[in-house]
């Protein structure tokens, strides 16, 4: 046997070994391989139903009372308490407002600022997605405060030596370019010892790794629904607010199903109690339905079967491109050791775009960020160790054609 096949056939062991591999087939992905999870996912084949049943089931005949009698107005709650349980956050502390990330992350921000009025400086990871530093540079300028941005050391030396100047600090788990993660512990902790609040962008590791919010005392949360979570394009994102903060906090987006009493339609703003109080105006709720829906089988495996099982396929994809193609392995951008990855890895590969279209004229979707990463995601469950094996092969090819 050759070493290609002995790999193929190790896959189909680990396959049929793992209750998780069923999972795959629930989702639409016509043949394709789709490694570009952290990006956007494909649908569950039973996604069109659910929508036809809100549409034709609720919609049409409740109309507007759909809002009441289908529990469309408490979904940015419910959905909220459903995610909850994969970020490691009790209930009612987690709120699909219908928002995009970067508006979240803008409300998220200055709140955070707000609760420390005296203290100058927002604080931001130089490593973070183009949004979030465009917004944190807005919020500064907003609020007259300063801007420092730092590579990951650097953060951590500015908390630790200036912290007592920084109203909040925000970093994410798991860098989008290489997968490198960040500790929430440590980082949050350093944050608390100097009074400044901890904001975390989790874009890139919900539904693929463990954040246990509560546990690590986080202060306030944000990120993407379209991502690992696979709500769909353009899915809304959410925010974290733990009870202790809620009383506190005074958001920006002062929307009137943020109010206390929302249909008292008075002219002053009263915050609702509880997370409640970070909602805006009438939410997306056809996209609310994708992304509830979506959440089902993450809830169902949990977050800790889903980590193990998106590291395998990591690890088992690197174990097969160093037999396969040992000079591609040399190229990873991303730590060789899992604990210290997020649900993607990165390769650096000079032909990053021509080889990004070859594979996916091969049917394997990943994606390139300038000039020279390819990035790989190895979401939980809707890719195998068989389609991982097929991917090393179409990745070899891709790159010798290239050249
Ligand atoms: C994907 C991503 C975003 C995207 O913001 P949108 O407003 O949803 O376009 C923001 N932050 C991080 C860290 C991301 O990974």
């Amino acid at each position: 046997m050759t070493i290609r096949s002995a790999l193929r056939a190790e896959a189909r062991r680990r396959d049929e070994a793992d209750p998780l591999t069923k999972y795959a087939r629930e989702y639409i992905t016509d043949g394709a391989i789709h490694l570009n999870g952290n990006s956007l996912g494909p649908p569950r084949a039973s996604l069109t139903g659910a929508l036809d049943r809100v549409v034709s089931d609720q919609w049409a005949p409740r109309q507007v009372q759909g809002w009441f009698r289908e529990g469309w107005l408490d979904l940015p709650r419910t959905i909220g308490d459903k995610l909850a349980t994969l970020l490691g956050a009790a209930p009612g502390q987690v709120v699909v407002a219908g928002e995009t990330t970067s508006t979240t992350l803008f409300n998220a921000l200055i709140a955070a600022c707000r609760l420390r009025p005296t203290r100058p400086v927002l604080l931001i990871e130089a490593e973070s997605f183009p949004t979030d530093l465009y917004i944190a540079a807005s919020v500064a300028r907003l609020l007259d405060r300063e801007l420092i941005v730092r590579s990951r050391d650097g953060f951590d030396a500015y908390l630790a030596r200036h912290g007592a100047r920084v109203a909040a600090a925000l970093a994410a788990p798991v860098d989008f370019r290489t997968g490198a993660r960040r500790d929430i512990g440590p980082t949050t902790a350093r944050c608390q010892a100097a009074g400044a609040l901890s904001v975390w962008d989790l874009s890139h590791a919900a539904g693929v790794l463990p954040v246990d919010l509560d546990a690590h005392q986080v202060d306030l949360a944000i990120g993407c629904g379209y991502k690992y979570l696979g709500g769909g394009p353009g899915a809304p994102a959410y925010l974290y607010v733990p009870a202790r903060l809620q009383p506190l906090l005074d958001l920006p987006l002062t929307g009137w199903h943020g109010h206390a009493r929302m249909f008292a339609m008075t002219a002053e703003f009263e915050p609702a109690p509880g997370i409640d109080r970070a909602r805006t105006g009438t939410p997306p709720v056809l996209s609310l339905i994708a992304l509830d829906h979506a959440l089902d089988p993450l809830v169902e495996v949990g977050i800790e079967a889903l980590h193990r099982r998106g590291r395998e396929l990591g690890e088992f994809f690197l174990e097969c491109l160093a037999e396969r193609a040992p000079d591609l392995a040399g190229r990873l951008a991303s730590p060789r050791d899992p604990d210290r990855r997020g649900g993607h890895l990165a390769l650096r590969i000079p032909e990053a775009e021509p080889v990004e279209a070859a594979l996916a004229a091969a049917g394997v979707h990943v994606d390139s960020r300038p000039p020279d990463l390819i990035r790989l995601a190895f979401a939980p469950l809707y890719v195998t160790h068989e389609q991982v094996w097929h991917a090393v092969d179409a990745l070899d090819h891709a790159v010798k054609g290239a050249r």
